[in-house]
């Protein structure tokens, strides 16, 4: 018997898995791949990331991001440069083993290739089981991603409503790294290629291009909400536009779909002897899709309860992972949905956005604040508002009605 099964060995379940086993529990992570694994993804991480992990990631850093262009659906290009706050771009592929790695050092029993079909709550304690194999123990961990298993089979829900998801294409696709250079670049920025964000080439949504060293991240998404549009073609128009204004040729071979679930954090995410974390717990930005602060905060968060629920010997005790998630991060999540319900609401609005970012040093610094997650989303908002409300009144009406 096990102190605790995770479920899902991306950066949630491994980093959940760590801390469990640095205080001394028995812990088990399964994960249905063979590892490493990979997962579509930008791969960016905010500064936020540094400030919570307790071991150097520089040897899966592709590259630095301080550099990052705007371009509005008005056809203004917007130049950021950033010192202060650096975050960095990863593969997930590298970044996610090197987690589980990491897992393993402190003493996690990996199993991969081991696909978890049902959880059985029994009296004392929980099974899991997978094609051939289970797995018994006291607590359990759904770190299992978007479409969670463990999140249907203990009863926390059954999917997400559309107005929860926002639907992604993306692909990674390798280019030289003076090609990265020469396409990506801000003047004066040699060697610091930028991201890109292309604010609605579809609609309720945006574009991006992430560089690593030698590919990038393509991709576009939107929020689903009550309509479903064309996210084909506007994947296949946003290729050609790259192409053509970047004077490339792309060769795609891994383009991909795939479903992100937004967070507000207003669900269940506990359940007798189960903690969800991660996507499974839907903990992504409304705003920028940054999902991997919030699954490896979740994951240390819950690895953490899972200690003290097991020293108590009091499963009920998993309730306060809840609490305390809510408590860290709902006011947060709260003014994401405010503020991406006022930017993704029209082109016009994204537009106001644009240019205040490009008019406004300030402001600028702000929006970039926001997008990279440099700091507490629900003070930026409330820094964000005064300066509305101080020099831009008529904007800050447009933008709310
Ligand atoms: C296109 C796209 C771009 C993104 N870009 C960014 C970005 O640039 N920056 C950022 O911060 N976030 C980004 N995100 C969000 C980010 O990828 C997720 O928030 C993050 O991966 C969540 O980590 P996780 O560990 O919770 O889940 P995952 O990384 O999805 O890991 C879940 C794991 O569980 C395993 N699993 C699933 N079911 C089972 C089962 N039944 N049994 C066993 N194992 C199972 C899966 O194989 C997987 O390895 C992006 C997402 C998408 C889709």
């Amino acid at each position: 018997m096990h102190d605790l099964i995770v479920v899902g060995g991306g950066p949630a379940g491994s980093m959940c898995a760590r801390e469990a086993a640095l205080k001394g529990l028995d812990v088990v992570l399964i994960e249905k791949s063979s590892l490493p694994r990979d997962k579509l993804c930008g791969g960016a991480l905010s500064p936020r990331i540094s400030k919570i992990l307790d071991f150097d990631i520089s040897p899966v850093i592709e590259r630095d991001m301080h550099c990052a262009i705007v371009y509005a659906p008005s056809g203004r290009k917007i130049d950021i440069v950033r010192e202060d706050a650096r975050g960095y771009l990863v593969k997930r592929r590298d970044f996610d083993y090197f987690l589980v790695q990491k897992a393993r050092e402190a003493g996690v029993r990996i199993v991969d290739d081991t696909k978890v079909l049902t959880v059985e709550q029994l009296r004392t304690s929980i099974r899991v089981l997978s094609p051939g194999d289970s797995f018994k123990g006291h607590l359990l961990v759904g770190a299992d991603g978007v479409n969670s298993t463990v999140a249907r089979q203990v009863g926390i829900r059954k999917g997400w409503p559309p107005e929860r998801v926002a639907l992604c294409i993306a692909a990674d696709i390798p280019l030289s790294p003076d090609e990265i250079d020469r396409i990506l670049t801000i003047e004066g920025q040699q060697g610091r290629a930028a991201i890109e964000m292309y604010p609605w080439v579809i609609e309720h949504g945006y574009g991006w291009c992430f560089p690593k060293s030698d590919e990038i991240s393509l991709g576009v998404g939107y929020k689903m909400k009550n309509q479903v549009l064309d996210i084909r073609t506007a994947w296949t128009e946003f290729v050609d536009r790259f192409e053509r204004e970047k004077e490339v040729k792309l060769e795609i071979t891994n383009k991909r779909a795939y479903r992100v679930p937004l967070g507000k954090l207003d669900n269940r995410i506990t359940t007798r002897r189960t903690m969800l974390v991660g996507d499974a717990a839907g903990l992504v930005s409304p705003i920028t899709g940054e999902g991997l602060y919030y699954a490896i905060r979740s994951g240390m968060l819950a690895g953490q309860v899972a200690y003290e629920t097991v020293k108590d010997k009091n499963p009920l005790h998993v309730r306060t992972y809840e609490q305390r998630l809510k408590r860290e991060m709902k006011t947060e999540f709260s003014a994401a949905n405010f503020v991406s319900g006022i930017a993704y609401k029209s082109e016009k609005k994204i537009n106001i956005v644009c240019e205040l970012a490009e008019k406004d040093p300030r402001m600028q610094d702000l929006m970039i604040d926001l997008a990279l997650g440099a700091r507490s989303i629900s003070k930026i908002r409330m820094d964000l508002t005064k300066r509305m409300i101080r020099h831009y009144p008529l904007k800050a009406l447009r933008l709310l009605f």
